[in-house]
């Protein structure tokens, strides 16, 4: 026997026992196909064929995958080749599988390896920082918009895209309000991209569950650009204090930030005049965007604003009589 068939009938026999999750598809002198699946996305066929001068020479060594990007795999087709080229003269393919083997072990982020690199070209900008743990399978996220800043933990799960990321808030300099904001929409985010509709329309279509990085930092991104230079339209003025320092967490305070159903936002004081000030009949509507206005504070019906309006002037009317009488 040749020295590829004696690596051959040894690969049929051991690669299942020594590659964890592998499947040998194909191992004649042509070529050797081996599958390795830890998971859906944690998965690679790796595909060898052999010159006339094997294995004095190196064997030849493809990477395919279904989700693993094309960039990951030419990168790791390369190393491939250098561990292949530790052992010239001998049999390669074992040595290799075992280093892809690792290298999938090690690297658990690889299932997520496209969006990954979809969130730094397109999202990250400027002093914004995208740290990938690979020991922790989790990602870094900061994200930097003038004075303000959020920093996340994001942790990939092992049976990822099936299951929605994890965050964990390691930073932040918003006000209480929108920490707990971005937090939970964040994770209502990352659960409908894997939970389908509690109540499902006729018209919708069929659910498709997605991978729930991207939109989760996606979502983080565009608030924290959004809110730091957002205006309260009432007084033109920041509705974020141009110093975070001076950020108020209080609800009564006339200068705490409010958020509206709408999303826009304004000062407590602001939209407290706004609110109790006629007229009432058409409902209050959103200065920026003219949606109306819903806010667990404000629950003023039409009728009992007017009502309190007028009971509010009726005050001031008999208070100037009796500066007037005194004056
Ligand atoms: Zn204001
Ligand atoms: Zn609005």
């Amino acid at each position: 026997m040749g020295i590829l068939e004696t690596e051959l009938a040894e690969l049929r026999q051991c690669v299942p026992n020594v590659i964890a999750d592998s499947t040998v598809e194909a191992c004649v002198p042509a070529m050797v196909r081996v599958n390795i699946e830890r998971t859906k996305y944690k998965q690679m066929v790796a595909c060898f064929q052999f010159g006339p001068d094997y294995p004095n020479s190196r064997a030849l060594i493809e990477l395919k995958s279904r989700h693993i990007s094309d960039k990951l795999l030419d990168g790791l087709t390369k190393l491939c080749e250098e561990e292949a080229d530790k052992y010239l003269g001998k049999p390669q393919v074992l040595n290799v599988l075992r280093f892809v083997r690792t290298f999938i072990d090690e690297n658990p982020l690889c299932c997520c390896s496209d969006e990954i690199s979809t969130i730094k070209r397109k999202l990250i900008a400027g002093s914004d920082e995208l740290k990938l743990k690979q020991r922790s399978s989790s990602v870094v996220l900061k994200v930097i918009q003038g004075v303000y800043f959020i920093r996340y933990n994001i942790v990939v799960p092992e049976n990822y895209p099936d299951k929605q990321v994890s965050l964990e808030e390691k930073g932040c300099n918003f006000p209480a309000l929108f920490k707990r904001w971005f937090l939970a929409q964040a994770n209502e985010i990352a659960r409908q991209c894997v939970v389908p509709p509690a109540k499902k329309r006729p018209k919708d279509p069929p659910f498709v569950l997605k991978p729930s990085l991207e939109p989760v930092i996606s979502f983080l991104i565009s608030e924290v650009r959004k809110y730091v230079d957002m205006e309260c339209k009432f007084c033109k003025q920041n509705a974020l204090p141009l110093d975070p320092k001076e950020v108020v967490s209080d609800e009564s305070s006339p200068y705490h930030v409010e958020r509206v159903y709408c999303g826009h936002v304004y000062h407590n004081k602001c939209l407290d005049t706004y609110i109790r000030t006629p007229p009432f009949q058409e409902g209050k509507k959103c200065h920026t965007c003219g949606l109306r206005i819903y806010h667990d504070k404000w629950k003023l019906t039409p009728e009992t604003a007017e009502a309190r309006w007028a009971h509010k002037q009726a005050k001031q009317r008999e208070l100037d009589e009796v500066v007037d009488f005194l004056t």
